[in-house]
């Protein structure tokens, strides 16, 4: 009996904030696995704001999406047909194959999912998957956190940056700052995840409005927006401050350059130490990631919340609306 089950393509190149015609969800045959393969029904699939620039016909550390081909991305699912000895049906794994409901993969490419009793499985994507690794590996060594240190995170309430705070909190920072788009957010932010102070970008300059919150310093920067979020944020840098720079969400849609920061030259003279970082460089930190965080996930020490969107059919939409602020904490697609 042929087997089918439906995935995304990518119908366009977006231009500017992608749009739901860009994304088309088609139905096809799903093959039996070959040898040293399994057969994966996803349970949930991801969507990360990097996607974004594989959208674009440009070459950058990863290759562009081709059009008319399925789009790519973390799923956790289960194992369903295996044609490997390393990874039996009934195995939850971790695989790059989401924006399909089945995936074929070499047994290989998949890692075992980690299952933290009361978590949903879907935190392999999320809080114990690559974006928690961001905040930690990003925090703990990029930025060379210490106890004591006043620390700035931008886009606050999403899947990196509230585990940047709540980390941060956790060892013994003297203050917690964070910015996000909206009131709710900012709420969230201070009520439930412990930030001492937190704003909302769009609520007034993020230079002033960081200024209030820290008219001390700040002696961390996690930068996830870029813009003139790190031009605030180089302004608030004490002398031999630390940036992790890990994204630029607020010019992933741009179709034109963006002016730098006005005033990178700070850096100098501040004896600054911006470092850029991929996740996937620090895969050495992983155990300790796994077993520091998903012990404080298991306690209820950390919180990670979920925005879940249902169905396949809801995968482009819910890229939109991580691009546009619809989450709090990780974006997730239910399939
Ligand atoms: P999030 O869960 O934070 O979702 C994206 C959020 O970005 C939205 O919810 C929105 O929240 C915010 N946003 C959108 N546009 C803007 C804007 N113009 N200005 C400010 N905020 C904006 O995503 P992730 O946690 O997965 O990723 C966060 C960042 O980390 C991204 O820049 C991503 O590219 C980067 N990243 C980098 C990695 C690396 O290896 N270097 C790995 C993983 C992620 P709001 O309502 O607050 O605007």
């Amino acid at each position: 009996m042929t087997r089918t089950a439906r995935h995304v393509n990518l119908a366009s190149r977006p231009i500017g904030v992608p749009l739901p015609e860009n994304f088309e969800v088609v139905e096809a045959e799903v093959p039996s696995a070959e040898d040293g393969e399994v057969v994966v029904a996803n349970r949930f699939m991801s969507v990360d704001p990097y996607m974004r620039g594989r959208m674009n016909d440009v070459k950058s550390y990863v290759p562009p999406f081709q059009i008319g081909q399925p789009l790519e991305g973390g799923a956790v699912g289960e194992v369903i047909e295996s044609n490997s000895a390393e990874v039996a049906v009934g195995d939850f794994v971790v695989h790059g194959l989401g924006w399909r409901e089945m995936a074929v993969v070499p047994a290989a490419l998949t890692q075992p999912a980690a299952q933290v009793e009361g978590v949903s499985l879907s935190a392999n994507l999320g809080v114990l998957g690559m974006p928690g690794m961001t905040a930690y590996a990003g925090l703990l060594d990029v930025a060379s956190f210490v106890e004591g240190d006043a620390v700035f995170v931008s886009g606050a309430a999403g899947a990196v940056g509230s585990l940047v705070g709540q980390l941060a909190k956790l060892k013994g920072a003297s203050l917690v700052v964070g910015s996000a788009g909206s009131d709710d957010k900012v709420a969230w932010l201070t009520e439930e995840l412990g930030f001492d102070v937190a704003f909302n970008y769009k609520a007034g300059p993020v230079a002033k409005q960081l200024f209030a919150a820290a008219p001390e310093g700040i002696d961390v920067y996690f930068d996830n927006v870029g813009g003139d979020h790190l031009q605030a944020a180089l302004h608030a840098l004490k002398v031999h401050g630390r940036v992790a720079l890990c994204g630029a969400i607020s010019m992933y849609n741009n179709t034109e350059p963006a002016p730098g920061p006005n005033n990178l030259s700070l850096a100098i003279g501040k004896r600054l130490n911006m470092r850029g970082f991929i996740v996937s460089d620090h895969v050495d930190m992983r155990a300790d990631f796994i077993r520091e965080v998903g012990g404080w996930l298991a306690d209820g020490t950390i919180k990670a919340e979920e925005t879940v969107m249902s169905g396949i059919e809801s995968a482009g939409d819910a890229f939109i609306g991580l691009l546009t602020g619809a989450n709090t904490g990780k974006m997730i697609v239910e399939l």
